[in-house]
């Protein structure tokens, strides 16, 4: 058996820490979008595999068995790509997948599908607005030059932001709530917008704008076609053939 981990996030560190502990062979990728990725305890590759193509050559190529999607739930190409490339491949695939967050008593959510349709619910007069969104997917806010953006980032960017009025915030967490409630007081944030990560890691935000009675614009994960889906790392486990408490 040769595990393939697609990676990036916090939940895929946890599996392939587990992985490495049960000493299951297996690689680690990362998509090459963060300068500075965290070390893991595998093998690991960094960048595109280009395209379902190029992923179906590589598991032929190093004989991977088992694929992994461990990608966070924005990552839609990067896990289209997989049920393409398993199924052209014949290699069985996995995503482990945490819950999204659900609206709770005193949450102001606007759900929308998009980030287009997120913009749209923008307010016409002139807000602050946090933008917990991550560097690619701004442009489309551009349409909205009239607010004050708040952008957070893991890396500083690497040129010039489509926003005429960003301000930027480097930090790759951990988020608390007391932090995030006192940056959206000191920005003096009107309305959030945010995507459905679901997890821990990113959900301070959402906590903050909730104690502050502020609206927060959620953006829907992203349709993905059928795929085998769990949310615990001990379900990947078994699924390699692999009892989590023999790793412990
Ligand atoms: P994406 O839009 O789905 O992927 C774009 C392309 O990047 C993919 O087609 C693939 O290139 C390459 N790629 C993505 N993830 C890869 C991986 N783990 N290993 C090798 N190649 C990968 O993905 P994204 O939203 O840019 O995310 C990129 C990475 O950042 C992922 O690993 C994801 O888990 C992580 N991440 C994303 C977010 C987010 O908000 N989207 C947040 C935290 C972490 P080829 O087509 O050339 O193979």
């Amino acid at each position: 058996m040769r595990a393939l981990i697609l990676g990036g996030t916090s939940d895929a560190s946890r599996l392939a820490d587990a992985l490495a502990r049960a000493r299951i062979d297996a690689v680690y990728s990362y998509g090459g979008r963060t300068q500075a990725p965290s070390g893991q305890p595998l093998p690991t590759r960094i960048g595109g595999f280009g395209g379902a193509g190029g992923l179906a050559d590589y598991l032929r190529h190093e004989r991977i068995t088992h694929v992994v999607d461990a990608t966070h739930p924005f990552a839609a190409e990067m896990s289209r790509n997989a049920v393409a490339a398993c199924a052209a491949t014949a290699t069985p695939l996995i995503a482990l997948e945490r819950a999204p967050w659900r609206k709770a008593p005193g949450d102001r959510w606007i759900e929308v599908p998009d980030a287009t349709a997120a913009v749209a619910a923008l307010p016409e007069a002139r807000s602050s607005i946090f933008l917990a969104i991550g560097r690619q997917h701004l442009a489309p806010f551009a349409a909205r030059p009239q607010h004050a953006y708040t952008v957070r980032f893991v890396d500083p960017p690497d040129g010039p932001l489509p926003l005429p009025d960003a301000h930027v915030i480097v930090s790759r967490g951990p988020f608390t709530l007391e932090g995030d409630v006192a940056l959206m007081r000191a920005r003096s944030i009107g309305h959030v917008v945010a995507r459905n990560a679901g997890g821990d890691g990113a959900r301070a935000k959402i906590d903050a704008a909730r104690e502050l009675g502020l609206p927060v614009i959620m953006i829907a994960r992203p349709e993905l076609p059928e795929r085998p889906r769990v949310v615990r790392i001990e379900e990947v486990l078994a699924w390699l053939g692999h009892d989590a408490r023999l790793g412990a």
